[in-house]
């Protein structure tokens, strides 16, 4: 059995098409991604303060720590 070099088939989507649609992603997730106010890093999805998913989980700690000093106070 000899391998025989099968023509290439026709691309079913035009090279054009192709890249407007990898252009549109890219644009797309420049967008979308922003960058951490405090280490740069991406943001975390949804998040409303420009924080990446690190800096929101030890600002949520830190509000933690601060409320259990506070109530240790009283
Ligand atoms: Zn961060």
């Amino acid at each position: 059995m000899k391998r025989k070099t099968q023509p290439a088939p026709e691309p079913v989507v035009s090279q054009e098409i192709l890249e407007n649609a990898k252009k549109s992603v890219y644009a797309d997730k420049i967008q979308r991604v922003e960058k951490c106010s405090v280490c740069g890093a991406e943001c975390a999805p949804n998040s409303v303060e420009n924080l990446c998913w690190v800096c929101r989980r030890l600002k949520i700690s830190a509000w933690r720590d601060n409320d259990s000093q506070i109530s240790a106070q009283e």
